[in-house]
């Protein structure tokens, strides 16, 4: 075992197995990580790891844990119904490359269209390796734990992201919520957690987008007293 498998392998922690160590000695290898610390988050599907790149830049390093049944069924609506992974084979693992795959394009497209989010740099197997939204590998905070200077205008700049998420980038993110929003310091939405996004083309976006701007209209008139006005005038309004 080399240097860098035994070092994996303790930030690891015996969560992953033997397959997903290697695939993280890949990344290793190719150049595209040279560091991996500790977790940033530790979800049921996947956990989040402060790394570095190439240059000693601060990356994010989302692994997801192998399919478990209830993930399975849940997720499965996302993929099925999407172009873009038509023909994929989605038995055993290869169910959870596709959801790593998915997450990764569809960062690329969000970032392409000036979406903000972090720019994706790598999907290997079951990883995914981005930018890092935070400061020496502590996330901005999520936007249900911190206290915005400006609800009001925060509320209108995430309508705004929404807006042009529909209308120019055609996607719809689909688990939107206080929990996958985190804030920079100066008050910056950055939007997070995209692998469950499908194009607007796919049979169930609307359902997705109008239970997306509810949660958001939710947050916002209850837990911060913005008066939001109506989400379904809000998805009338962008009418896909
Ligand atoms: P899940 O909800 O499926 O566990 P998320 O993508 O929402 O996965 O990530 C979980 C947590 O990891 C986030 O709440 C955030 O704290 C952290 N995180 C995720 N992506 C990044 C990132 N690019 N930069 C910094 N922190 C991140
Ligand atoms: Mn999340």
């Amino acid at each position: 075992m080399s240097f860098k498998d035994s070092s994996v392998r303790e930030v690891l922690e015996d969560v992953f197995d033997q397959k997903t160590v290697l695939a993280v000695v890949y990344l290793m290898n190719k150049g595209i990580l040279s560091k991996l610390y500790g977790t940033v988050s530790t979800g049921k599907e996947a956990r989040v790891y402060w790394g570095k790149g190439r240059n000693g830049e601060d990356l994010a390093v989302k692994i997801y844990l192998i399919v478990t049944a209830e993930f399975r069924r849940g997720r499965l609506k996302y993929i099925v119904g999407d172009p873009r992974f038509q023909g994929a084979s989605l038995r055993g693992r290869e169910l959870i490359y596709q959801w790593a795959r998915k997450e990764y394009r569809n960062l690329k497209r969000a970032v392409s269209f000036g979406i903000p989010s972090p720019k994706p740099i790598a999907v290997h197997e079951n990883i995914l390796v981005m930018e890092f939204i935070g400061e020496d590998g502590v996330p901005a905070p999520l936007l249900k734990d911190t206290t915005l200077r400006d609800p009001e205008k925060s509320f209108r700049e995430l309508k705004g992201i929404i807006e042009k998420m529909v209308l120019e980038a055609e996607i719809i993110h689909a688990d939107l919520s206080e929990y996958n929003i985190l804030v920079k310091e100066n008050d910056e939405l950055v939007i997070i957690d995209w692998g469950s996004a499908v194009l607007t083309s796919h049979p169930n976006a609307r359902e997705f987008l109008l239970n997306d701007i509810r949660n958001v209209y939710r947050f916002f008139r209850e837990e911060l007293g913005v008066e939001t006005g109506s989400p379904e005038d809000f998805y009338n309004y962008l009418a896909i």
